[in-house]
Parts: structure tokens; sequence; C-alpha cells
């Protein structure tokens, strides 16, 4: 079991001097005293690197990234992953986490193995947790029709 802001901050470090470099606005809402989730801090970590990686990744310069942790569902504890980058294309959409499989403007210049999500989904099952991606991204805050953006949001359950 772990308590997710303990995992988060130290990932949003790092993760905050990629989106420096790249000029990317990167904000992070994590409340105190969130319940403890019932997950493997190790498998978790790896889940949210990939997919930060991701935003990191696709989001082109002056970009904006929103991390959100709430506990909206019951017995789930939600952290959402927000970016205004160019978004996943519905045929991508249904092709993600297959292994090796990498989307549109992926395959262009953008290098990778098309195997983050890939694994990322198959921790999530372990974990009994759930993956959501929404694109155009959810956060009203970020999306625009130039740029929809792409929401992940991973639910956590939390321990009893
Ligand atoms: P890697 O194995 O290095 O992570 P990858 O990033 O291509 O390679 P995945 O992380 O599995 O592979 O992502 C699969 C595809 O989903 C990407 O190729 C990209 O097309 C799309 N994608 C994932 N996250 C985003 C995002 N935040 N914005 C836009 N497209 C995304
Ligand atoms: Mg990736």
């Amino acid at each position: 079991d772990c308590y997710v802001a303990d995992l988060l901050t130290p990932l949003l470090m790092s993760a905050k001097a990629i989106a420096q470099e790249k000029n990317i606005k990167l904000k992070a809402d994590i409340p105190q005293d969130l319940p403890l989730v019932k997950v493997n801090m190790k498998a978790l970590q790896e889940v949210l690197s990939n997919i930060i990686d991701n935003a990191l990744k696709y989001t082109p310069t002056g970009g904006k990234i929103y991390i959100q942790v709430g506990q909206e569902k019951v017995n789930f504890q939600g952290i959402a992953i927000s970016d205004n980058g160019p978004g996943i294309p519905p045929e991508d959409l249904a092709h993600l986490g297959e292994r090796h499989y990498r989307g549109v403007q992926a395959q262009t210049k953008i290098p990778g193995t098309g195997l983050g999500l890939a694994i990322a989904k198959q921790l999530i099952e372990q974990m009994q947790g759930e993956i959501e991606i929404f694109s155009p991204a959810i956060n009203s805050k970020l999306t625009s029709p130039n740029a929809p953006g792409t929401t992940f949001i991973i639910w956590l359950p939390i321990s009893q």
C-alpha cells in the first residue's frame, strides 16, 4: 500500500525539470490527507512515469500539463494527467495498449517503442485499477480547438 503523494512528489521534481526545458507549464494539485491506495508502489511509479513521460514528449513547446489527484469515485482514488498537446485520434485510441503500437503523430519524428502504455495498462489491471483515456482532453482549462489535448485518468483501489 502507498500514498500517491509520496510517489508523485519525486516524479514531479524530474518532470518539472523537463517541462522547464521545453517551456511547458506543469501544474499539479495534490490535496493533503488522501487515503492510502492498495497498490504496489514500484508498479504505480512505472505507470505514472510512462504517462507523464508521454505528456511531456507529445506536448509541444509552450504547452500545458495539469496533474490532479482526488477521490472522485466510490472506493477508487483518481489521478488525472491532462495535456494540451495534439490529442490522440480515434483510430489510434482503439489500439492503445497494444504492444509496439505507435500513433500517427508519434510515427513521424518523436522517438519511442510503443510499449509505455501497454506496460501501464497491464500493471494497472494487475493492481485492479482502471485507466480511462479522453481525447479531446476533459480538462476544460486546457482544451482548445487547435490543440485538443489528452487526459488520462488512473483509478486506484483505496485501502479499507
Ligand atoms: P514508448 O515505448 O517510448 O513510451 P510511445 O510513447 O510511442 O513509446 P506509448 O507510450 O505506448 O508509446 O504511447 C502509444 C502512442 O499513444 C504514442 O505513440 C502516441 O501516438 C500516443 N500518445 C500517448 N500519449 C499521448 C499524449 N499525451 N498525447 C498524444 N499522443 C499520445
Ligand atoms: Mg510513451
